[in-house]
């Protein structure tokens, strides 16, 4: 598509381009924006009141260097320190805003619109354009919120959705950086069907698979913040910016009650999950760099190739001594793991729904130069982080957080690799009222529907449904001494003979040992752990667990979709048929049914024929439960 540089659809013959100051036309037509003297000359600090010069501004990307309040940055100035330098290219640059309801208020809209632009340079409240992002292309749309308050009215709408169609036809992702009011009252209803516009453009980019990040910035309101800028697959907010929909002054004015000094800040917004990240301004470009390039669908990956670490045969522990060393104080944690084994790893938060559980993290990782989204149940270290992250036993907003990122993975067909630690899911009254079981089951059933490859890893405590919630998986594995249960021995104790004393006895029937549930067929591998139990070595068990996660991602990669789906269907239809346990049940099963046949055949020759009695035992022997492992199956154990 050609850009549209001198697209005057919305130029009013009134205006004219001549009263748009000059020095405007040099952001256009492919010319560089990475230009100084734009916008205001000076510039006073809100917050400290120091005055600063723009050359000191531009400096400090509009950061006060006295008291660090974030100022808002004039368009040209942000998309000099997003894009790469002389790439970008603007579009719709001869766009400019009509007055279609000949609005006035105090002053015409008209007037207010020659004033915006006379003051700051461009002529209107957003700039789009294309442009490299750490050398990687992608359309920007940046606000400027000195005109008119980055209001949308329809020429913005119209920039935005004509940015997303660009980015679309492209291929490529795109990111915003917003700073509005909201709507534009002075273009009436025109002003408020911009939003769904805007909201379709970029559903229309997110269904082709394209990334959007979008950066939110001080302040972001109304029908902004209330169409494409939530819409990102990763929000981004600078600190203290105060984002929402209605803004706390008009709370205020219409309630008469102010809203607390905490609210609509980014921070609060990152608690209420409802954002991922607050990111330095100084670091934004980093990140948006390391996002695109992670967010983008992949070939198969050309990454060398690790070999396994030899497997040592050791003598196995009781059941209950492995109970001890899953639940041992010094287990390395998720965290650890995540560190240890990724060269980088941006943590997402949020569910964007009510909350960010810390009791699960998870984020986009690079290992061993492939991108991987990890999640994990995170118990956190030290007794503070134990008790932020409720030892791991994570709400229904934790698992809303985990199916999240796992849809982002989907959509950029990114392997999801888990890490599960968790006693049991949440067990209390607010647990229930946010609708813990609904959240787990939703996680079962996308991940059995999960368009990428899954590989999960039993690293600590695999407890009930809180644990299976992150565990399904094309291939589970497992930690020598990590423990996967339906319940924890004491519960099972305690239900079973009223008494939790006998946890030791009960934890060896409840067979929840690697080794035991390798051989039912639950497991795929059993990670050998260094002797005594991975904390006396973490380093050398997170090596362990790399090399095996890695090993399980190549057997997937390049493998289609629907065979990947059809043979994770068919793991969980026919779990545990391929065990040895399984197969010992098969075979003794067998030998008693044939016993009864022999039985029966020998009664039926003495009873001279009475062929009715026979078949009283035939029913009881059902065929679809003697059916021997499967081919799948049995190939799948042969691999390990
Ligand atoms: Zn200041």
């Amino acid at each position: 598509m050609k850009t549209k540089a001198n697209d005057l659809r919305y130029l009013n013959p009134s205006l004219g381009l001549a009263e748009v100051p000059e020095k405007v036309t040099a952001l256009g037509k492919g010319k560089m924006v990475r230009r100084k003297g734009l916008g205001p000359a000076t510039s006073k600090c809100p917050a400290c009141g120091t005055v600063h010069s723009r050359a000191v501004m531009e400096e400090q990307l509009y950061v006060c260097p006295e008291c660090k309040h974030y100022l808002s940055m004039p368009s040209h100035a942000r998309i000099a320190m997003l894009a790469d330098q002389g790439s970008f290219i603007e579009l719709d640059h001869g766009l400019v805003s009509v007055d279609p309801l000949e609005f006035a208020d105090l002053r015409s809209y008209r007037a207010r619109l020659q004033e915006a632009r006379r003051e700051t340079g461009v002529r209107e409240a957003v700039t789009t354009g294309v442009c490299k992002i750490g050398g990687q292309r992608a359309v920007l749309v940046v606000f400027d919120f000195a005109f008119l308050g980055g209001t949308m009215g329809s020429v913005v709408g119209e920039k935005i959705a004509h940015a997303f169609e660009e980015a679309t036809e492209r291929g490529i992702p795109l990111v915003s950086v917003a700073a509005s009011g909201g709507a534009r009252v002075q273009e009436g209803m025109f002003s408020l069907m911009q939003m769904a516009k805007v909201a379709a453009a970029a559903s229309v980019h997110d269904r082709h698979g394209l990334a959007f990040i979008s950066v939110l910035t001080d302040p972001t309101f109304g029908g902004v913040t209330a169409s494409f800028a939530s819409l990102g697959d990763i929000l981004v907010a600078e600190p203290g910016a105060q984002i929402g929909f209605v803004g706390p002054r008009v709370i205020e004015q219409t309630t008469g009650i102010a809203p607390p000094k905490d609210s609509h800040k980014a921070e609060t917004l990152l608690q209420a999950g409802l954002i991922d990240l607050v990111i330095k301004r100084a670091d934004l470009p980093s990140v948006i760099t390391y996002l695109i390039a992670h967010l983008a669908k992949r070939k198969a990956t050309d990454s060398a190739v690790e070999g396994l670490p030899p497997n040592v045969k050791r003598q196995r522990l009781p059941a209950w001594q492995k109970v001890g060393l899953a639940r041992h104080v010094g287990r390395p944690s998720a965290r650890y793991y995540i560190a240890r084994i990724s060269s980088r790893f941006l943590e997402l938060h949020g569910d964007r729904w009510s909350a960010d559980d810390p009791a699960i993290v998870g984020g986009l990782a690079q290992v061993n130069g492939q991108t991987v989204i990890i999640i994990g149940h995170d118990r956190g270290g030290t007794p503070e982080e134990k008790e932020a992250s409720h030892d791991g036993k994570a709400y229904s907003e934790g698992y809303r957080k985990s199916l999240r990122l796992m849809r982002l993975a989907s959509k950029f067909r990114i392997p999801v690799v888990t890490l599960v630690d968790c006693p049991n899911a949440q067990a209390s009254y607010e647990s229930e009222h946010r609708g813990i079981a609904h959240a787990l089951a939703r996680n079962l059933a996308t991940m059995a529907n999960l368009p990428t490859p899954i590989v999960s890893v039993i690293i600590g405590e695999g407890g009930s449904g809180g644990a299976l919630a992150l565990g399904v998986a094309d291939r589970v594995l497992m930690l020598e001494n990590a423990i996967y249960s339906v319940i924890s021995p004491e519960g099972a104790a305690a239900i079973l003979y009223r008494d939790a004393g006998r946890a030791e006895s009960v934890s060896e029937v409840l067979k929840l040992t690697a080794q035991d549930l390798h051989s039912l067929g639950i497991i795929d591998t059993v990670v050998p752990e260094p002797e005594g139990g991975a904390h006396l070595d973490p380093a050398a068990t997170a090596d362990a667990l790399r090399s095996h996660v890695l090993a399980a991602l190549r057997a997937f990669d390049g493998v289609p979709t629907n065979q990947l789906l059809d043979s994770r269907y068919k793991k969980y239809r026919h779990i545990g048929q391929g065990g040895k346990f399984w197969r010992e049940k098969v075979r003794s099963g067998l030998s008693d049914v044939f016993g009864l046949l022999a039985y029966a055949v020998s009664r039926m020759e003495k009873s001279n024929g009475k062929k009715a009695k026979a078949l009283d035992v035939s029913p009881r022997i059902r065929p679809e439960k003697v059916r021997t492992p499967s081919a799948s199956s049995t190939k799948r154990a042969a691999h390990d």
